[in-house]
């Protein structure tokens, strides 16, 4: 058994780095030791680079997206064993809180967002997964690890985005952004039958895509026309009954509201760089319904049936696939969305 393997580390601002680091040890009797079949690069992790990530720990191991095959597991955990394959969610939760009992996992007391943030994530060659049990989903035969990579992350977010949507049977959905966070919420809202999903994105590429997929109905492109009037051009003049936010640029939270009709629900799935203005006295009227914030990781088990029995489908989303070897590359190319990057998956470590 080896002893140190390489990991994608945050030093500091604006710093990542391949190093050496030692292979993680049980330190819980709830934890489980994984190793790392697929990983890939989120949007977050670069949020967490560019230092807009306060929960954020300087010189952690980045990667919270990823799969891979339990080696060992503490004596506190039952639902897995060594050799299974597993996917992991991004939260690391207790089940027991205030907060869990609820499904809000990822305001468990003692967890949250903190693998690849507050403690070692999976840009590696082997990770230490805490409260196993509740972390870690299995995936079942038949479903290959990078068919089930993104299902405690984007894939997460785009599910539980539509679920608190209250997406209904033939309305109209709009969601803002066709990057990966924004084409896994488009594929989810079509689980709630929506009449047409309209996709907004200045990327021609993702757009084409999220269409070729049979993602959304209509596609707009902000940089073509004016957004907002063709929403309401489109919805005899009301606005979108549902409104997804997933793109997180300059703009695209005031589209998102003025894009709603009256009482609409507007769903804030970005995450900001910097503070939004909400313009309460313009709104006034509109009686809208916000609901923002970051995923809570509870449906991993769903997720992965339906993505077993084919009705989630993310392997559009994998434009780019090599070992961890290059991930340095990898961040070059994810962050400027060159060469039509959507998905950057690293592989293990080629030594
Ligand atoms: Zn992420
Ligand atoms: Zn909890």
């Amino acid at each position: 058994m080896q002893k140190t393997m390489k990991a994608a580390v945050w030093q500091e601002k604006g710093r990542v780095v391949l190093e050496d680091r030692p292979v993680p040890t049980i330190q819980e009797p709830t934890d489980a030791i994984v190793r790392v079949t697929r990983s890939s690069i989120c949007s977050s992790d670069l949020h967490i680079i560019h230092g807009t990530v306060p929960r954020a720990q300087e010189n952690v191991i980045l990667g919270h997206e990823f799969t891979g095959e339990i080696i060992e597991t503490g004596t506190g955990v039952k639902r897995f064993r060594v050799g299974d394959r597993v996917s992991v969610n991004v939260e690391t939760f207790c089940g027991e809180c205030y907060f869990c009992k609820r499904g809000y996992v990822n305001n468990c007391i003692h967890g949250g967002w903190e693998l690849g943030c507050r403690i070692d994530g999976g840009q590696a060659e082997f990770v230490r997964i805490p409260m196993a049990d509740q972390g870690l989903t299995h995936i079942p035969d038949g479903v290959s690890d990078e068919a089930a990579l993104f299902n405690g992350d984007i894939l997460a977010t785009g599910y539980w985005a539509a679920s608190i949507a209250e997406i209904k049977p033939a309305d109209t959905a709009v969601v803002l952004g066709a990057g990966p966070a924004g084409l896994c919420t488009m594929m989810c809202a079509r689980l709630y039958s929506p009449a047409k999903i309209i996709a907004v994105d200045t990327n021609a590429e993702r757009l084409a895509l999220a269409k070729a997929k049979g993602l959304a109905d209509i596609l707009l492109n902000p940089e073509e026309t004016d957004v907002v009037q063709e929403i309401l051009q489109l919805t005899d003049g009301r606005g979108a009954d549902r409104v997804l936010e997933a793109a997180g640029g300059k703009d695209t939270f005031q589209t998102a509201w003025q894009a709603a009709r009256p009482n609409a629900v507007v769903v804030l799935v970005a995450l900001y760089p910097e503070a939004q203005a909400l313009p309460l006295h313009i709104m006034y009227g509109k009686n809208l319904t916000f609901k923002t914030g970051g995923v809570d990781a509870n449906a991993c088990t769903e997720i992965m049936e339906l993505v077993r029995c084919g009705k989630l489908d993310t392997s559009c989303l994998i434009t780019h696939r090599a070992p961890l070897n290059d991930i340095l590359e990898g961040y070059r190319i994810f962050e400027n969305k060159a060469d039509g990057c959507i998905k950057w998956v690293v592989t293990p470590f080629e030594r």
